[in-house]
């Protein structure tokens, strides 16, 4: 069972294309079911009219889902009860960082360490105050996310592995992202944590999405370890990039399946665009 899992947080442009048309047929090709998720947690972000149109898109593209559409909004439930196992065991710490905060402190230390794709880790400024400090500032009302303690978890899993179509057996490497946030300060979840425990309660086997995601998968590994999770297979495909290299943007409005629709564009010109579907089933 594959998912395609976009966030509504605009419109269905090519790149996204690609990968729902690799999932679903990646799906046909073994003759497993194809889902769709709405990863809308994010309350600032994501609209319903871009949810609409994304689900109109990939029946234009003749896409086909099983069952209803899963909401990411509608479980906060289901995840905040893992946030509450995690807080249990220790694993998780309050943090109550803002961003200008974390980037202050990495501007004034001498070491700044960097994740896989150049974003800068957590210095870990929450995790060294004592549990009197933490109390006192939920008490007083201070807004804070949750953020997983690698190191603690690593120590507790042990070594990890994780399958990748293109890469065989990858042992996992979580600390390469540091102390990622597992609870955002507006939301009882995260992506990490959410797309972990939706691919499990789903029932996904096989995980397809664009290489720019390769690393969370790292941590989604541990997650599901430290949580009791299946572990799907995983296929990271390549990414679709503009003229100039760059990854597709959702403000790039040439490039959305809409516009493509405007311009009498026909589905099947989408799919032999993007090598796939008709195409590829033709080529072999
Ligand atoms: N919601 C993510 C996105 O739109 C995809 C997450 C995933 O496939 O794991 O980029």
């Amino acid at each position: 069972m594959t998912r395609f899992a976009p966030s509504p947080t605009g419109f269905l442009h090519v790149g996204h294309a690609y990968s729902a048309l690799f999932a679903y047929e990646a799906a046909q090709r073994s003759a497993g079911r194809f889902l769709v998720r709405m990863e809308d947690i994010d309350p600032q972000r994501c609209r319903q009219e871009f949810e609409r149109a994304i689900l109109d898109d990939l029946l234009w593209l003749g896409i086909r889902w099983s069952g209803g559409v899963r909401h990411q909004s509608s479980n906060l439930e289901t995840y905040g009860k893992a946030v509450d196992r995690l807080r249990q065991a220790s694993l998780i710490y309050p943090c109550f960082c803002t961003r200008q905060q974390i980037r202050s402190e990495i501007a004034e230390s001498s070491r700044a360490p960097h994740g896989p794709s150049g974003e800068m880790l957590y210095p870990g400024i929450c995790k060294q105050l004592s549990e009197v400090d933490q109390a006192r500032r939920i008490l007083s009302g201070e807004r804070y996310a949750w953020r997983l303690d690698v190191a603690k978890a690593v120590a507790k899993t042990g070594p990890l592995e994780w399958f990748d179509y293109r890469e065989g057996e990858v042992p996992a490497e979580p600390e390469k992202l540091g102390d990622v946030i597992i609870a955002r300060k507006d939301a009882p979840t995260s992506y990490h944590l959410a797309v972990t425990l939706d691919d499990h309660l789903q029932g996904v086997t096989l995980v397809t999405r664009g290489q720019d995601l390769f690393h969370a998968t790292h941590i989604h590994r541990l997650l599901q370890s430290l949580l009791g999770l299946r572990t799907p297979r995983y296929y990271h495909h390549n990414l679709i990039l503009d003229h100039a290299g760059q990854r597709l943007a959702k403000r790039n409005r040439a490039l959305t399946v809409r516009h493509l629709r405007e311009r009498n564009t026909k589905p099947d010109d989408v799919w032999r665009l993007l090598n796939l579907g008709p195409t590829s089933r033709r080529t072999g």
